[in-house]
C-alpha cells in the first residue's frame, strides 16, 4: 500500500535518504530501526509530504503522492516531538482529527474517551496539555494520531518518554489494535525489543540506506552486515 521508489533527500551537502525503495504491505506494521541521524524521521516526513524529495517517488495505493499535500495523503503522523495544540484541552487535541472529518460531536466524544483509555489517560479529557507531564503529553499525542482512523498511521518513536512498564503494556494493546483495525503502520523506534514486538517486517536504516529489511526473525538470526549486528546489540 506504501512503495517508495529510490527516494533521495539531502540538506545541502548531506544526503539523509540515499535512493532509499521501500514497500510496506497493507495490514502490516513495520518498525523502522537506526542510529540517531540515520534518516528516520526524514522518511517519514517524506511520506507524509512535509518534506520534498529531491529525486524518486512515493506512492500510496499505487497513487503517485509527487504533488499531493499532506492532508491529501490519508496518513496520519506522529511527531517525535507531538507537536499538540497547546491551546486545546486533551480531548481537542485528540479529537481534532475525527471533527475537521466531519464526524459528529457525540460520536467524535466517544472516539476520545475510548482512546483516553486505550493509552492509560481515562478521564483526562479537560486537562491542558501544557499542564501534563513528558509522556503524558505522547500518550495524548498517540491518541490524536489513531482518532481519524488513517489509510496509514506513522509514528515517530511513540513511546520514548514512556517508562519500562507502560511501554510494555502499550505494545501490547497497540498490536492487538493495529490488528484489529487492519491498520498500516510504519513506526520508527530505537528499540528494538519494541519493534521486535510490534512488527510484522523491521527495516534498519545506516545513513541515509536501508542496510537490513526483512522480518524480525531473518533480521535477528541473520543480520545482513556487520552493522546490523552491531546496531542490535550482539556486542553491548
Ligand atoms: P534521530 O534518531 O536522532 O531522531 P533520525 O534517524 O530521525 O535521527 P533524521 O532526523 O531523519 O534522523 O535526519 C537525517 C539527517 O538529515 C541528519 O543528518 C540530520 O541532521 C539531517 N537533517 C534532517 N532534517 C534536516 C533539516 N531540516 N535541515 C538540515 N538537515 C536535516
Ligand atoms: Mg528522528
Amino acid at each position: 500500500m506504501l512503495r517508495l521508489d529510490a527516494v533521495t533527500v539531502s540538506f545541502g551537502e548531506r544526503t539523509a535518504l540515499d535512493a532509499v525503495d521501500l514497500e510496506v504491505a497493507e495490514h502490516d506494521t513495520v518498525c523502522v530501526l537506526g542510529p540517531s541521524g540515520s534518516g528516520k524521521s526524514t522518511l517519514l516526513r517524506v511520506v507524509a509530504g512535509l518534506q520534498e524529495v529531491h529525486s524518486g517517488r512515493v506512492l500510496l495505493s499505487g497513487q503517485d503522492q509527487t504533488g499531493v499535500p499532506p492532508h491529501r495523503r490519508g496518513v496520519g503522523l506522529m511527531f517525535q516531538d507531538h507537536q499538540l495544540f497547546p491551546q486545546r484541552d486533551v480531548a481537542g487535541n485528540v479529537g481534532f482529527g475525527p471533527r475537521t472529518h466531519g464526524m459528529g460531536r457525540a460520536e467524535a466524544d466517544r472516539r476520545v474517551a475510548e482512546l483516553l483509555d486505550l493509552v492509560g489517560l481515562p478521564g483526562a479529557g479537560r486537562r491542558a496539555v501544557t499542564a501534563l507531564s513528558g509522556g503524558e503529553q505522547q500518550r495524548v499525542a498517540l491518541a490524536r494520531a489513531l482518532a481519524p482512523e488513517p489509510r496509514l498511521l506513522m509514528l515517530d518513536e511513540p513511546l520514548g518518554q514512556l517508562d519500562r512498564g507502560l511501554r510494555e503494556r502499550l505494545v501490547v494493546e497497540l498490536r492487538g489494535l493495529f490488528r484489529r483495525l487492519g491498520t498500516t503502520v510504519l513506526a520508527v523506534t530505537h528499540d528494538h525489543g519494541e519493534a521486535f514486538a510490534l512488527a510484522d517486517r523491521v527495516v534498519v536504516m545506516e545513513r541515509g540506506r536501508i542496510a537490513q529489511a526483512g522480518t524480525p526473525l531473518e533480521v535477528w538470526q541473520r543480520p545482513a552486515s556487520a552493522f546490523v549486528a552491531r546496531f542490535l546489540g550482539f556486542d553491548n
